[in-house]
């Protein structure tokens, strides 16, 4: 699963550590398109754009670090998925990757539908605008004050995901005369991971109702009880950065299994079947995502078949991609302040962010690529450890990689495919100030999510 140590060749033979790299790439100034935004290029100088913006004007303007969307990406990725699923299915965007006002209206304007698993999340979406209908509401644990806030404004489903919570919004709903439309989440035992999935024991997870017990046959049994919910379909996410679509097979399996005992034990055909998000992305030249077109044809094949095996009628299926859609279109920029060159092992490049606007690689060995952006070298690969200005050794942005070795203050680097997880799950440790986002379209930048000052930090401080 993991990228291999590999002899880095002959040219850079003096003694690299162990270390999930592979061969510096033959020309560093190359961008891989595979894990940069659609109109990210590199100019004659060697100083690179995105949405016909340098970043070195960018850069002045905005200031470092911040993150660079663009939007016509975004908006490409939008229309990528809805044309592959047709009419046939929804696709809804999982707010979570990253939201703001300006995604909230592209996603509308783009015709996708919108997963939110919080009141904030719940507040930014209507308030950009996404008719409630359009809006899922998901979540281990949602507040009374969450579901009644979603129940009063009409959102389209609420994915319920406990015994407990079936009862709750049911009687929320009913209190104030609405029926809600509800799908169960459930457990399929199935845990995907990168290019691999592992069908045992992963019941064992906060998440859902485990088909396993017959848990899960039993929350549909007291949903189809309730008045105040009107059950619409079953619910299943297996994990996140997949490749590989046999964890996909195995789910959609399980569900239609379950949704043919529904069938035998209450004359009911459950018309929806949701399979969650999930689907991977290039963060280096190594990973090779599918295109939405083949998740769509293989994910519909694999439904359409279990149900025939079943003599069910094919639901309609939904799925919830986030990083697949956000992920790609946006890179952060940094400032290089210090370059140290530790003997034998490797060079630290430090940067004027880190774990506080991407906690991805402390949180879980996430691997990223860097390039140099504000101009061209021609100098020879030097293995980095790109780090940011956290007081943590562990405050890694990107563990290994090759930059050139005329690395020095003052440049500007970029890391790819930062648009989902990074501002997120950005924080203030060190009371840090929290990046831009900043929509890049057509020459044109305009900020969607300001920079954090320092006023702000203060404001919440009232001791
Ligand atoms: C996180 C999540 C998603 C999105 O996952 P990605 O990996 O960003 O595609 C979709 N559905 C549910 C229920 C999730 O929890």
């Amino acid at each position: 699963m993991s990228r291999s140590a590999h002899p880095a060749g002959p040219r850079h033979a003096d003694v690299y550590p162990e270390g999930h790299y592979t061969a510096p790439a033959d020309d560093l100034n190359a961008l891989d398109e595979k894990v940069w935004a659609r109109t990210v290029r590199r100019n004659e100088e060697g100083v690179v754009s995105v949405g016909g913006r340098e970043v070195t004007r960018l850069a002045e303007e905005f200031g470092t670090p911040a993150y660079f969307l663009d939007e016509a990406d975004f908006r490409a990725r939008c229309r990528a998925w809805a044309d592959a699923f047709g009419t046939e299915a929804d696709v809804f965007y999982a707010g979570k990757a990253f939201l703001s006002r300006a995604v909230v209206r592209w996603l509308k304007e783009e015709g996708l539908n919108l997963d939110v698993c919080s009141g904030g999340e719940l507040s930014t979406a209507l308030d950009a605008g996404m008719p409630a209908e359009r809006i899922a509401f998901h979540g281990n644990n949602k507040s009374t004050e969450e579901i009644v806030r979603a129940v009063e404004a009409g959102v389209g489903r609420i994915v319920l995901d406990s015994f407990q919570e079936i009862v709750r919004v049911a009687h929320i709903a009913q209190e104030r005369g609405r029926r809600q439309r509800v799908q169960i989440r459930v457990t399929v035992g199935v845990e995907a991971h990168t290019h691999e999935f592992i069908a045992t024991a992963h019941e064992d997870q906060k998440f859902g109702i485990a088909l396993a017990g017959g848990q899960a046959a039993e929350a549909v049994r007291r949903a189809l009880k309730l008045d105040g919910i009107e059950l619409i379909g079953i619910h299943s996410h297996i994990g996140s950065q997949i490749f590989d679509m046999a964890g996909f097979e195995v789910s959609a399996r399980r569900v239609v299994q379950l949704l043919a005992e529904v069938r035998d034990e209450h004359g009911v055909e459950l018309p929806e079947i949701d399979l969650g998000g999930g689907l991977g992305i290039a963060y280096t030249s190594e990973d090779d995502p599918r295109e939405p077109h083949h998740i769509a044809k293989s994910l519909t094949e694999i439904v359409t078949r279990e149900c025939e095996a079943a003599k069910l009628r094919t639901p309609r299926i939904s799925v919830e991609p986030g990083r697949a859609i956000v992920g790609p279109t946006a890179f952060t920029l940094y400032e290089v302040g210090t370059v140290k060159p530790l003997e034998g092992l490797r060079t630290y490049v430090s940067v004027d962010g880190g774990m506080s606007d991407n906690i991805r690689t402390a949180l879980y060995d996430a691997e990223y690529s860097v390039a140099l952006v504000s101009r061209r070298s021609d100098a020879e690969p030097m293995l980095v450890r790109v780090v940011g200005k956290h007081c943590e050794s562990g405050d890694i942005l990107v563990r290994d990689a090759f930059l050139p070795a005329d690395i020095a203050p003052g440049d500007l680097l970029a890391v790819p495919a930062t648009g989902a997880y990074c501002r997120s799950m950005a924080s203030n440790y060190n009371h840090a100030c929290r990046p831009p986002v900043v929509a890049v379209k057509d020459g044109a930048a305009r900020v969607i999510v300001r920079r954090e000052t320092e006023e702000d930090l203060l404001r919440l401080d009232v001791g």
